[in-house]
């Protein structure tokens, strides 16, 4: 089935953005926030209210990196379940859990209300649940479990008219759905003013953390008492990059024949993952939305499957009349089911927000408020128990390792094992190759037309070997997820700087 909008989420493509300045030339302020995102607008919120002057610095567009390429669902629970949360930690950890994410969707809709912004957020359900014959029925139950004693208001009904066959299901009351990119559009223009400014198109090159901390971009630099890198990696050499691993996930909005289900968060177990289903209703018409099919960045090259699979499942079970929208994103797995939100081991003065795999609308809006708390000196119920500096070496040593050894073999078996041993000419329109042309390792792409795109393939985080990645054209890190695109631009990730050109471009 084709479809209208390949690689556009349906946010960005149907919400207007407005336009900010690019900053120009040096400021101070309190407080530099790198990234727009949920996170960096949500704490520029909380920190312009208390009075602190606030410069937002935004590479792109507010709104425009993975929060609006999100499905928009806000809940309590989380994507690795609140079970593993008390098994890996403690029931005072799952309680915390609960509260916080509990408190950040609340927090949104009180600023919707405050605010009238035009978002389309909804009360609505959130559901795990399994289809009869696949054998899931234990986790399900084991998360409604879970979820009683974290306090959430949970049953074992299905409601009426639920769109999908059920063996077991957890049904959480009062979660909630928006559109991402209308709520982060419509805070940034509430708060935008003499204590908060944002700006865009500011690509932030460095920060060198001190007192004061110096923030530079390609346009000036800005002096700040703190930095918040708000860019979901943070940018440059950070501790928590080795206790993480890069997902990328897909998502699809389709048109049905019939009627979209009634609202609600439908989380339908899978055997290693979920699919997640929700409706989506705006002036434009009804759509459908799916997640799912992640896998680690920069391991699957032929990723046009992943689409092909969403599809079959929303086919199989709903009457689908085309697809309209497509695209991937990415998301960063804890090692220990929990996100890092605070001070990062080697920084005084600078708080990152990371580690929130596919749960950051509400993670975001919870470290806006961690942060807000830290700087101000100010207690946070919260701010212990995703402390990036924890050391946990129960809950996270086993995939603490496992991810690391991931890491080396990528950068000593890619170095060793390199290329694939074609010339340019045999690289074919459509196709990207790592090839070695005169002792230098080179990422080249033919596109459509026949024109050869050639690029370093040494990411430049930390020197790992890029892969190819057909469905979006772009070169993927598999050890921290930096991402570039066919002529080297950084695209997302903790790599600050493009790949390098080649020394001298080979001509096929
Ligand atoms: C497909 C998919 C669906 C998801 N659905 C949900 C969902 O339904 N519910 C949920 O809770 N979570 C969901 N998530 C997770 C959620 O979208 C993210 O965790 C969240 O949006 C992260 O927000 P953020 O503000 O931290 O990062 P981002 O939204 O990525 O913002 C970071 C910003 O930093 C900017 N930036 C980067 N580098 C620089 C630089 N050098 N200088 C200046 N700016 C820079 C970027 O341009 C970007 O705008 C989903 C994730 C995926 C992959």
């Amino acid at each position: 089935m084709a479809a209208d909008h390949i690689t556009q989420a349906l946010w960005s493509a149907t919400t207007p953005f407005r336009t900010y300045p690019q900053l120009s030339g040096d400021i101070e302020v309190d407080v530099a926030i790198v990234g727009a995102g949920i996170t960096g607008i949500s704490t520029a919120y909380n920190l312009a209210r208390a009075g602190q002057r606030v410069a937002v610095l935004e590479a792109l567009k507010v709104g425009s990196g993975t929060t609006g390429s999100s499905t928009g669902n806000l809940y309590a629970p989380v994507d690795e379940r609140l079970y593993n949360v008390e098994s890996k930690h403690n029931e005072e950890t799952l309680k915390a859990v609960a509260s916080s994410r509990s408190t950040a969707v609340d927090f949104i809709e009180q600023r919707v209300q405050e605010y009238n912004i035009d978002c389309e957020f909804k009360r609505v359900p959130w559901y795990l649940f399994s289809e009869p014959g696949n054998d899931l029925m234990a986790q399900v139950e084991r998360e409604r479990r879970a979820a009683e004693k974290a306090g959430l208001p949970v049953t074992d009904q299905a409601p009426a008219g639920f769109p999908f066959k059920v063996e077991s299901i957890t049904n959480i009351a009062n979660q909630a759905q928006f559109n991402p990119l209308k709520y982060v559009q419509g805070l940034a223009a509430a708060i935008e003013g003499e204590n908060c400014r944002i700006f865009e198109g500011t690509k932030v090159t460095n920060v060198e953390d001190g007192e004061p901390c110096v923030v530079h971009t390609e346009q000036g630099k800005v002096t700040a008492k703190h930095v918040v890198m708000a860019t979901h990696s943070p940018k440059g050499i950070y501790a928590v990059h080795t206790a993480m691993e890069p997902y990328r996930e897909y998502a699809m909005a389709v048109r049905l024949k019939g009627e979209v289900p009634a609202g609600g968060v439908y989380w339908h177990v899978q055997q290693m993952q979920h699919y997640s289903v929700r409706p989506y209703s705006n002036e434009q018409g009804n759509y459908l939305l799916v997640l799912g099919e992640a896998h680690k960045v920069g391991h699957q090259e032929h990723n046009e499957e992943n689409f092909l699979k969403l599809e079959q499942y929303l086919t199989e079970r709903f009457d689908v009349d085309h697809i309209v929208y497509k695209w991937a994103a990415q998301n960063y797995k804890p090692a220990d089911v929990l996100p890092y939100i605070g001070t990062s081991p080697m920084q005084d003065h600078t708080y990152i927000a990371t580690g929130f795999a596919a749960d950051g609308l509400t993670w975001g809006t919870v470290a806006g408020m961690i942060i807000t708390d830290a700087i101000l000196e100010k207690e946070n119920p919260w701010a212990t128990f995703f402390d990036p500096k924890r050391f946990t070496p129960i809950a996270s040593a086993p995939k603490f390792a496992k991810e690391n050894i991931s890491v080396a073999t990528h950068l000593v078996k890619d170095w060793l094992f390199y290329g694939e041993a074609e010339q340019l000419k045999d690289i074919k329109p459509g196709e990207g190759k790592t090839i070695e042309i005169d002792d230098e390792k080179l990422a080249a792409y033919r596109d459509d037309e026949g024109k050869l795109h050639v690029v370093s393939s040494v990411c430049t985080h930390m020197g790992c070997i890029v892969h190819f990645n057909n469905a979006e054209k772009s070169w993927d890190c598999p050890c921290h997820g930096s991402r570039f695109s066919v002529e080297g631009e950084v695209l997302e990730g903790p790599a600050y700087y493009n790949l390098a050109k080649p020394d001298a471009t080979k001509n096929d």
